[in-house]
């Protein structure tokens, strides 16, 4: 093959390891920061209070009302919170709702961030913000969107419950799979992606048997550190439009999305990318859309929409807002596939 491609790389300070967040402090002084706003969802509310506490003097308080899909109107409280406590940076911890309001804020007052990521979607490695308004999802992509420290701690995902383990790994795969064949792809996302998907195809099964399993969690996150550059260096295809749609227009759980999502959208797109998905596909054996939803069915995944809550009826909207404004897509994105392809997702059935 001779090579031809525009490589750009995001700047990246990763600081990865288990018990690598006894460095926070230190990292917070380096960014020129002193009073740190530390974000979480609800649910982790006190994992936020306990960092806090580690951050001492460093911290100037919580919010804790990060939500999936990154909604507006909690930006706009969190924008309130940050001025009120004198904040000059985000500490984010969490999964890709905590980074979506830390990214919210930097994308509207240039917060410097830093970033502890306990799920494997991988958003802390990219300049995009996909964020929530009347019903429709936006995504924006921004040099002030991209946090400018990462800490990857294994330590703090023993307790990630093992369906979004699940889920979340199978997001992580995606953006690798859908980084194979993107238009901007170069030999570098191509070995991010396969090595990716490769570490994260053998931790998911380890982590579903012994979810404290250190080395395993480890992997995982090292393998969506990589899935998740992929995400912020080249364009998605369909796989993503059509989780986007899902998401943001009938707010469907967006790890859960993906993980039903990508068998299908890999068989809408195998023929027309075999030589690129090839990697994957030896991994896997067989045909990869029907291989990875027998891996996604072995490690316990939903499997249909419909298991999401998501209407029958809904489905023909689904279809003509995804085609509305495509994505580049390697196989003509075509309504009345793609239509096909949301049945098949709805039902659960594995793709031929
Ligand atoms: P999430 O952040 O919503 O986390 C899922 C749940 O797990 C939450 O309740 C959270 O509190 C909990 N949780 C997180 N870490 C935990 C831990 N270590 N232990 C126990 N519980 C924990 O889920 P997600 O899938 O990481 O993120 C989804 C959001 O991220 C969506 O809004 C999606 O659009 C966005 N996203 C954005 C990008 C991007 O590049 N912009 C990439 C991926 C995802």
């Amino acid at each position: 093959m001779s090579h031809s491609f525009i490589y750009i790389a995001n700047p990246a300070h990763i600081v990865f390891g288990p018990g690598r967040l006894a460095q926070i402090t230190d990292e917070v002084r380096q960014l020129g920061c002193s009073q740190a706003l530390v974000l979480s969802t609800p649910s982790r509310h006190e994992d936020a209070l306990r960092l806090s506490r580690q951050l001492g003097e460093l911290s100037a308080g919580v919010f804790s009302e990060a939500a999936m899909h990154t909604p507006v109107e909690v930006t706009e409280q969190a924008m309130e919170a940050y001025a009120r406590v004198g904040a000059d940076c985000v500490v984010s911890l969490g999964g890709g709702s905590t980074i979506g309001l830390g990214k919210a804020i930097a994308y509207r007052n240039h917060a410097p961030q830093l970033v502890v990521a306990t799920t494997y979607a991988g958003s802390e490695v990219t300049p995009i913000l996909g964020q929530t308004e009347d019903g429709i999802k936006t995504t924006l992509k921004h040099d002030s969107i991209l946090p400018e420290v990462v800490i990857y701690d294994a330590e703090l995902t023993l307790g990630l419950p093992v369906p979004i383990s699940v889920t979340s790994g199978l997001n992580a795969m995606a953006h690798a799979i859908e980084g194979l064949y993107a238009k901007e792809r170069n030999p570098v996302t191509t070995l991010m992606a396969e090595e990716g998907v490769r570490v994260l195809k053998k931790a998911l099964p380890v982590i579903v048997e012994q979810p404290e399993n250190i080395d395993a969690r480890n992997n995982a996150l090292y393998g969506s550190w990589l899935c998740g550059t992929v995400l912020g260096t080249v364009g998605m295809a369909l796989h993503h439009k059509l989780c986007h749609t899902l998401g943001g227009s009938f707010d469907l759980s967006h790890a859960e999305t993906h993980a039903i999502m990508l068998p299908h959208t890999v068989a809408y797109n195998a023929q027309a990318v075999a030589e690129q998905l090839a990697p994957a596909t030896e991994l896997f054996g067989g045909e990869l859309g029907g291989s990875l939803y027998d891996f996604a069915k072995s490690l316990g995944a939903p499997l249909a929409l419909k298991e999401l809550g998501l209407a029958e009826i809904d489905l023909d909207r689904a279809a003509d807002l995804a085609v509305q404004t495509p994505y580049w897509n390697p196989r003509p994105v075509e309504r009345k596939a793609v239509r096909e392809l949301l049945q098949h997702a709805w039902s659960g059935t594995r793709p031929e």
